[in-house]
This record gives structure tokens, sequence and C-alpha cells, in this order.
């Protein structure tokens, strides 16, 4: 298909970077210039298809047609779901209750965020912990934030 020369990237067809299996490959122009940029248009694991940058697709920024953003949501209100019936009342009687001024909802959307020190996900089986910035000041919900577990044990 092409024969490729200086900055080419080589024949993606078949190849799988991760959910995306590129089934073919052409260049656009760049703006002005004669820079042509190579995209390539692929199949997801969900089996949509998508036309994305090679660059961006070899490099890893584009991992899919969307359906990863689509689950992480998904898996946000999965945590809602199952968090506030179990955890909420878990972690509530792990503390004094006069030091428990948390609603689910504020549990849920402190939880619901990355681990605040190394940026991980919170995910259903390895929760994350819920911490206060200042010990001196109940667990309310401007003085707590969520680490993962293993952030939690160092
Ligand atoms: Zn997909
Ligand atoms: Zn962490």
């Amino acid at each position: 298909m092409n024969k490729g020369g200086r900055g080419n990237i080589s024949n993606c067809i078949n190849r799988t970077y991760a959910r995306l299996t590129v089934v073919d490959q052409y260049y656009i122009r760049r703006g002005e210039s004669n820079q042509n940029r190579k995209m390539l248009k692929c199949v997801c694991e969900c089996g949509n298809i998508t036309h994305a940058m090679a660059a961006h697709v070899i490099g890893g920024k584009t991992k899919s047609c969307g359906c990863i953003n689509v689950e992480k949501s998904r898996l946000r209100f999965a945590i809602a779901d199952t968090m506030t019936a179990d955890i909420y009342e878990f972690c509530k009687n792990l503390v004094h209750p006069s030091l428990w001024k948390l609603t689910k909802q504020q549990f849920t959307m402190i939880m619901a965020v990355n681990c605040t020190i190394c940026d991980r996900e919170n995910k259903i089986n390895q929760l994350h912990i819920v911490k206060r910035k200042n010990n001196q000041l109940p667990f309310i919900y401007d003085n707590c934030y969520s680490i993962c577990s293993e952030c939690n044990s160092i």
C-alpha cells in the first residue's frame, strides 16, 4: 500500500493497540504544510469503527473508540450504588458517631475521585480510604479526601 519514507510509521494494518485493531490506514493533508498526517481506521473491541491519528493510537493516547471513558463513568455510578449501601455504613462504624458528619452522597463524591496522591482510580474491589485533612476536625465534606490503600500504607 505505502512504500514508506522517512518519518513514516510502518504498516499498522491488523495490529492491535489497546482495544483498537487497525483495519485501514490513510493520510490526510496537515494544514498548509506538505506533511501528511497518518490516520488509522480501527475496529474497537466493542464493535465500533473509529478513525484516529496513528500517532495517538500507537502512542497510547487513543485506546478505544471512546467506550473506555463511558465505562469509567459507569464504574463511578456502580461504585456509588454499591458503596452507599455497604461501605458507607462500614466506614461510619469505624469512627465515633460524633466525628462522622458525612452524608452518603458526600461520601460517594469523595470516593469517586482518583487517589489524591498517586491519581490511581478507585475500583470496586480495591476501594479508597477516606482521610481527613485535619484530624482535629470531624469527617465533614470539606475536611475529607480519599487515597488508595497502597498510598495509605506508606
Ligand atoms: Zn469501543
Ligand atoms: Zn494512591
